[in-house]
């Protein structure tokens, strides 16, 4: 994780499909640097991303492919 973005505040996401979820989030994983579930900086293989959803005015918001079920 990244320690520099590690401040908790409640965002609203517009996850792919359009279902909008009030979820708390460190400033990395809203920015996009992180995993949305499991913390994970975005890397090559099973730490690779792809995008989720988005959070209005900050940006786009990633899962890892281990945590969406890619690699089991
Ligand atoms: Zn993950």
């Amino acid at each position: 994780m990244i320690s520099g973005k590690q401040t908790v505040s409640t965002y609203v996401v517009i996850l792919d499909g359009g279902t909008v979820e009030t979820l708390e989030l460190t400033a990395a994983q809203a920015e996009g640097f992180e995993c949305l579930t499991c913390k994970a900086q975005c890397s090559n293989g099973a730490g690779a991303f792809q995008p989720i959803g988005r959070i209005p005015s900050v940006g786009s918001v990633f899962q890892c492919v281990a945590c969406l079920g890619g690699a089991r």
